[in-house]
């Protein structure tokens, strides 16, 4: 990697590639990312019901994704909008763990919350609007948990390598970082998708990269595109949001697919990730060579 990209980033120098480390794989259950799997993640926006919950979980799996993702704490734009069920939403996911062998990745908004969330969870997510939360990205971390941090909408590469470094300063090394849209001048989509931030964290960090094309999109038939945009650019894997009918969801409809567009998009998936080819594996001298000659 060429010097300018280490003086760029020069204050969050553990998330950068080194000759120490190439990649880092997270593990989770019996699943490893930013290894050579594709990971889907996939499930409501919100936690709804258990009939809710556990179709989609059934479903997803069928379709091929790894992880179950539900929300049980939403933050939302509005003060008014559902807030999740909280604890209830937490038990619904680690019963569809239990059913469904899925692992659980949900989102943790209060520091005061993460020991519980941390109970339930395989994954905790950090949301785009606390990124830049320290003190919940340092009680995240204390947990012991992979973290899947969000990219801020407003936030640049900079300051999004910044809060990764502060859950590696915390102590936790399993960090993922995954790019959900920006905002920009746009308005047609309800983010930006920032495909060049995909290529740019795969080339210069060694923490896995997962794309999420919902939020990015904000309008559900444009999600399977960004998804084969997003292998291309080298994700590591997606988080998708999908519902048995989402003209009901309590939150997210209009970005969320429902189980036979899921399913479509998981099949053509396919040839794109056939191409991504071998991964390279983690911390071998070979490779680390190939890396710094390539530059
Ligand atoms: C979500 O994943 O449902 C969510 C609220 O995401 P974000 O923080 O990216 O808006
Ligand atoms: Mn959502």
């Amino acid at each position: 990697m060429r010097d300018s990209w280490h003086d760029r980033f020069a204050d969050s120098p553990d998330v950068l590639k080194s000759a120490r480390r190439a990649q880092t794989i997270v593990p989770v259950l019996d699943l490893e990312i930013g290894g050579e799997d594709f990971i889907t993640m996939a499930g409501p926006c919100s936690v709804e019901t258990e009939f809710q919950l556990m179709a989609t979980a059934q479903h997803v799996r069928r379709a091929g994704a790894r992880i179950l993702r539900g929300g049980a704490f939403k933050p939302r734009s509005s003060p008014y909008a559902f807030q999740g069920h909280g604890l209830a939403g937490l038990k619904m996911l680690a019963h569809a763990r239990q059913e469904t062998g899925l692992a659980i990745i949900t989102e943790v908004m209060s520091e005061d919350d993460v020991p519980m969330v941390a109970e339930y969870a395989d994954i905790l997510q950090i949301g785009t609007r606390n990124m830049e939360n320290y003190s919940l990205l340092e009680a995240a971390a204390r947990s012991g948990r992979p973290v899947l941090l969000k990219r801020g909408m407003v936030a640049t590469i900079a300051d999004f390598l910044r809060s990764a470094q502060v859950i590696l300063d915390n102590g936790n090394p399993h960090v993922i970082l995954c790019e959900r849209g920006i905002r920009t001048f746009e308005t047609a989509t309800r983010n930006t998708f920032d495909v060049g931030a995909i290529a740019l964290l795969k080339h210069i960090s060694h923490l896995p990269v997962i794309a999420d094309p919902s939020h990015a999109a904000g309008h559900r038939e444009l999600v399977p595109a960004l998804a084969r945009v997003a292998v291309v650019a080298e994700a590591d894997g997606l988080l998708v949001e999908v519902h048995p009918n989402p003209e009901k969801a309590w939150s997210d409809g209009e970005q969320t697919l429902d189980f036979a567009t899921f399913g479509d998009m998981m099949a053509s998936l396919d040839p794109y990730i056939a191409l991504r080819g071998a991964r390279l594996p983690a911390c071998q001298p070979a490779v680390i060579d190939l890396m710094e000659a390539v530059g």
